[in-house]
């Protein structure tokens, strides 16, 4: 294969190159396109390991506390994204997509740092603006009953952004960001999810997806609970929600998808959708299990995700892929209809692309398409016997055997250490900046445990709320 620039532009055997040119030697290696995060979070980076295992309601109060919490530093959001790019380099991913959350606010400045650090890294990313514009009593069911008046005052105190704010927010995040760098660092759009912004808002940022030509990101139906708020809250489900509110169309990106029905699934093949599989943080929160087979029999594109650091714990795709290739066995009897190792790799490889609209950039090796490539030793345990290629990366491999890694044509990562980035300096400072986050974190710890019980309460209750559809193993 011979590269030039940032794209591959032969393919074969005998390939001429000039004197100037690098030649790797890829003997007993694996030569194939780089990994895609199809869904993360990056201000979640330093909570890896932090946290019980929770369901989402409760796990939410942590992650974007509805009350109280200090905004961090631009430093500290640069840091958090770069952590999790070069986690994410060093095995072998090349292309992100981040939806970062900025908590209590956002601004220019918090997006700049973000973006700053995937410019930094070398990796590809396309990034949104997560950023829900109402108040914390309306993203959930039974709540307004159950939280004591005194609480209930000062979460509708809470300063919300007006949607226009947020509207010129993005347009100014778009023309500053959207195709810099050659092009590997993009914009997308995100209401987070569809409950937790007003109906305006949710509309406005379809309208920028479609004048841009930008993925939409949309967490629908994570949880069971999400289900009950559809029943209860809108007499409907969310899936059929953004349907009815024009906003479900071939740009959305539904990030989960667990507690959807056949009417959901149904629309949601019409629309020309893709979604965002997640099923190692699906796990750890206890949200269930997404109809794998359901939606691909629907000829939906299905793409991977890590999720965040606080509900995956690492950003290791091998790790995602080798669960997405396993848990789906156990929610169906016929062996025939669960995932093949191929299928697995489609999903996070080139679906990951074509969830981005990235489909005619990278996800695979052409000529013409971006080179976002990587080495894989086959000399090694995983791979040693070798027995089907395909099924050992998808079970056997974990990242440790990726001895290369090409973005665009540069190489970011080589014999285990990246190049873009002093790594060891970027551990000291994540130590350092620990110092900052965790007094934060204190003060959001404090808050969680008088909020707890009631968000408990209402957990509870949305599990006594009959649903038509089970995706837990219970
Ligand atoms: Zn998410």
């Amino acid at each position: 294969m011979r590269v030039e620039g940032d794209r591959i532009t032969a393919i074969g055997p005998d390939l001429q190159v000039g004197p100037d040119t690098r030649v790797i030697d890829g003997t007993g290696k694996l030569l194939m396109p780089g990994l895609v995060n199809g869904h993360f979070h990056s201000p979640g980076t330093f909570n890896k390991g932090a946290l019980a295992s929770m369901p989402l309601e409760v796990f939410m109060l942590y992650e974007v506390p509805p009350l109280d919490c200090p905004p961090s530093s631009p430093r500290l959001d640069y840091v958090r994204a770069l952590l999790g790019a070069v986690e994410m380099l060093k095995i072998g991913v090349t292309v992100v997509h981040d939806d970062p959350f900025y908590v209590p606010s956002v601004d220019m400045g918090r997006i700049d740092a973000v973006m700053s650090a995937y410019r930094d890294s070398g990796i590809r990313a396309t990034v949104s603006i997560n950023m829900p514009n109402v108040p914390e009593l309306q993203k959930y069911p039974f709540l307004s009953e159950l939280l004591p008046d005194a609480i209930q005052r000062r979460l509708q105190a809470a300063a919300l952004p007006p949607t226009g704010d947020l509207v010129e927010l993005y347009r100014a995040f778009i023309s500053r960001w959207h195709g810099q760098e050659g092009d590997r660092l993009r914009a997308s759009v995100s209401c987070s999810a569809p409950q937790r912004v007003t109906k305006d808002y949710l509309a406005a940022l379809s309208e920028l997806s479609h004048e841009f030509g930008l993925p939409y990101n949309i967490h629908v139906l994570e949880t069971r609970l999400q289900r009950v708020f559809g029943d209860v809250c809108l007499g409907r489900s969310l899936v059929r929600y953004i349907h009815d509110e024009g906003v479900l169309n071939e740009r959305a990106l539904i990030i989960h998808a667990i507690w959807v029905d056949e009417d959901d699934l149904d629309l949601m093949a019409a629309s020309g959708c893709s979604v965002a599989h997640n099923p190692i943080c699906n796990l750890r929160l206890g949200s269930g299990v997404m109809p794998f087979r359901s939606i691909m029999d629907r000829g939906v594109n299905i793409c991977l995700g890590s999720d965040e650091l606080c509900s995956d714990d690492s950003v290791n795709m091998w790790s995602v892929m080798k669960q997405a290739a396993i848990v789906h066995n156990i929610a169906d009897p016929d062996y025939r209809r669960w995932p093949s190792a191929a299928e697995v790799l489609r999903c996070g490889i080139t679906n990951g692309a074509r969830a981005m609209g990235l489909d005619r950039v990278t996800g695979s090796i052409e000529v013409g398409k971006q080179a976002d490539l990587l080495l894989i030793e086959l000399d090694s345990l995983a791979f040693t016997p070798l027995n089907d290629v395909r099924r050992q990366l998808v079970l056997c491999e974990n990242g440790s055997d990726v001895s290369l890694v090409m973005v665009g044509g540069r190489v970011v990562v080589e014999d285990g250490r990246v190049l873009t980035v002093d790594e060891s300096d970027l551990r000291a400072e994540v130590r350092e900046l620990m110092l900052e986050y965790a007094s934060q974190f204190d003060a959001v710890e404090r808050w969680v445990n008088e909020l707890e019980p009631f968000y408990r309460a209402m957990y509870e209750r949305a599990v006594r709320h009959g649903v038509p559809i089970d995706r837990w193993a219970s």
